[in-house]
């Protein structure tokens, strides 16, 4: 079976070779074009939810539309979906202390645990008195836990501030007259239950001017608004209707990285855009290209829907909306290819990466490890830290494209002076080759693969082999116990110590440690921040 495919294959490219009248060099041209203008300064790195965002996807549609697509959106070619961006401090929040009004965020701020509510009052601030705000100078609190690695302040606020609104207090204002900086801020990201009363921090500015003398009486008028903040992707969606009986998907995501606002950045530096030329405006330009070669090769035995995805740097949102709010009948999808990261392609080691190759008994009939100008790396797993993942979920086969990590990878020099043009040219000349060879009248058999990780995080391909202490609620991963052989027991971690920090991301807890984790891949090189006891130490690691 296997020689007969290949001579297939052989024999197809050939043909592909005579009837395109679009040279290696063209295509190339192409690229240069989608690319260059994807990974410029001007788009701000392609956040979501940005004008970045809205300049490329507005390119993206341009070109879909030039191509001669059919809008496949919701409206037009464009899909778009909410992204859940934590907690804001809406301007209804005031404070008036005696008649002043005091300045948000300079003066005051509430805790991401505040209610929403509004008080007024005329509580003195040295007693705690029922049905009255309650005050509480927190220099005591910082003082008598100085040596305390475990001591988590904003944690302990929140006890006492539950404590007090069970004893009658209707508000908890904090201030600290110590001289140790607390670095309390309002912290939107945290996942936080509301209290039943508003917490409000006082800042030193605002404690000076206007909370000076603890013995005096405050006329105080408070209001307390927080509120989700949203943010909108956007996916970009076209398509070939040949009338045929299943569609074949070809995506990419467009989103990057902006500025490094949302912390997913491995850059150290002050805020510089991301322009994430390989990550991802390859795999975007390798879409819209092979779209350009699919209509005018006129091939006809499926219908094709090329797809560009929003989001995905915040965790795969717009593949896992399209995937439920679907604009084609996905039971009618042959099977999807995802191109994530195919601009770096290595011309001495002349290795790609191709992941779900488990997902369907096909792929290892049509696809030889040993290819003409590259060897090809099997990943069986349907999952991984991209959108083919979604798809995969969805019980269709996948196939995910990766010319592999390198140093500029999450960094501002994640540049288009990079890209390995020709290689690129050659990978999507591969894949058009292989859409040529699938696709009739039977659709692609589906089969279940191993997770990338274990119970059930799909989205992890690294591990540090730590299991964590989950009933620990101080701030960081406490370990619990280590797994043999892994990671964690050749830098020498030990139960006890607490992981606070991985790159540049800090965890509060299990799940956020999850979500940083989930960002690595397999060869990233990075740091951890480990508490052990009073000290902090900092180990270098490899996954
Ligand atoms: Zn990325």
């Amino acid at each position: 079976m296997r020689s007969i495919f290949i001579f297939l294959l052989v024999f197809t490219t050939a043909t592909y070779a005579q009837k395109s009248k679009r040279t290696d060099k063209s295509m190339q041209g192409d690229l240069q074009k989608y690319i260059g203008y994807l990974a410029d300064d001007r788009l701000e790195g392609r956040r979501t939810g940005t004008n970045g965002e809205k300049l490329a996807y507005t390119f993206i549609a341009d070109q879909f539309r030039n191509i001669g697509l059919i809008p496949k959106g919701d409206s037009s070619y464009f899909q778009s979906f909410e992204v859940f961006d934590g907690k804001q401090i809406f301007n209804s929040t005031h404070f008036i202390i005696n008649g002043n009004d005091l300045a948000l965020q300079k003066d005051f701020f509430p805790m991401i645990y505040s209610a929403n509510a509004s008080v007024e009052a005329v509580p003195t601030i040295a007693f705690n008195e029922k049905g009255m705000p309650w005050f509480l100078d927190i220099k005591t609190l910082i003082d008598d836990n100085k040596t305390n690695p475990h001591f988590d302040l904003t944690e302990s606020i929140k006890i006492k501030a539950t404590d007090a609104a069970s004893k009658g207090a209707t508000a908890f204002i904090i201030y600290n007259s110590s001289g140790i900086s607390d670095e309390l801020k309002f912290e939107g990201k945290q996942k936080a239950e509301q209290l039943t009363i508003p917490v409000v921090y006082v800042t030193k500015e605002g404690m000076q001017a206007y909370l000076n003398d603890a013995s005096a009486s405050v006329d105080m008028k408070l209001k307390v608004a927080i509120g989700e903040k949203k943010r909108y992707g956007h996916n970009v969606a076209g398509y070939i209707d040949n009338g045929a009986a299943y569609t074949i998907i070809i995506g990419a995501h467009y989103d990057h990285l902006g500025y490094g606002e949302d912390h997913n950045s491995l850059w150290t530096g002050p805020p510089s855009i991301h322009n994430g030329a390989d990550d991802n405006a390859s795999g975007t330009a390798a879409v819209i290209e092979l779209a350009k070669l699919l209509k005018q090769q006129g091939l006809k035995r499926n219908n094709y829907l090329f797809i560009c995805f929003s989001g995905e740097e915040l965790g795969l949102f717009g593949s896992k909306y399209f995937t439920e709010h679907p604009t084609i009948d996905l039971s009618k999808a042959d099977y999807m290819i995802n191109m994530d990261m195919i601009g770096r392609f290595n011309d001495s080691t002349k290795a790609i990466t191709l992941g779900g190759y488990g997902t369907s008994p096909a792929w290892g009939q049509l696809i030889s490890s040993k290819e003409k100008d590259f060897t090809i790396k099997f990943d069986s797993s349907g999952t991984g830290p991209s959108d083919h993942t979604s798809f995969y979920r969805k019980d269709i086969p996948v196939l995910f494209f990766f010319t592999g990590i390198h140093k500029d990878y999450h960094k501002p020099s994640d540049d288009v002076d990079k890209i390995n043009f020709p290689g690129e040219v050659m990978i999507i000349k591969y894949i058009y080759g292989l859409i040529m060879e699938t696709g009739n009248s039977e659709k692609l058999a589906f089969a279940k693969t191993r997770e990338q990780s274990t119970g059930g995080m799909a989205r992890f391909t690294v591990s540090l082999g730590i299991m964590p202490d989950y009933t620990f609620n101080g701030n960081g991963v406490r370990v619990d116990g280590i797994s043999e052989g892994k990671l964690a027991q050749r830098i020498g971690l030990k139960p006890g110590d607490i992981v606070t920090e991985m790159g540049a991301y800090k965890f509060s807890d299990v799940t956020s440690y999850m979500d940083v984790l989930a960002k690595f891949k397999k060869g990233d090189a990075t740091k951890i921040k480990v508490l052990r006891g009073k000290e902090e130490l900092t180990f270098d690691i490899i996954f």
